[in-house]
């Protein structure tokens, strides 16, 4: 009788990973942090980093990088960077995970990309 293979799962994150390495990771599969979770993926704009190297205040959009004043919500960054936590499955996600990026401001113009993700903080 033939075993099925082996699933193994993939490492967890060990480190935190800066906010500053968001554009350069291009992984496409969740961390297991997000599994079962409902997720959007993050998709940062090309002049993401430009804006970012321009901006002024400690407060840049998730999306664009642009400093943001005004934030028309806010997004919960998981999964190492990649992913954008749904709302209603915060509860859901483990407190302290590793690969957690915490919260950011998503400005007006980028908010549209965020349907149903943003959230008040
Ligand atoms: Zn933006």
């Amino acid at each position: 009788m033939r075993r099925p293979p082996t699933r193994k799962g993939k490492a967890m994150t060990s480190e935190k990973i800066k906010a500053s390495t968001l554009v350069t990771i291009t992984e496409d599969d969740p961390d297991d942090d997000t599994k079962g979770l409902r997720t959007k993926k993050l998709i940062t704009t090309a002049s993401y980093e430009k804006n970012q190297d321009n901006a002024t205040t400690d407060q840049q959009c998730a999306r664009c990088g642009k400093d943001v004043s005004n934030p028309a919500g806010w997004v919960h960054i998981v999964g190492g960077g990649v992913q954008v936590l749904h709302p209603d499955d915060e509860d859901k996600y483990e407190d302290m995970n590793p690969a957690d990026l915490g919260f950011y401001p998503v400005g007006s113009d980028c908010a549209k990309h965020f349907k149903g993700f943003l959230q008040d903080c």
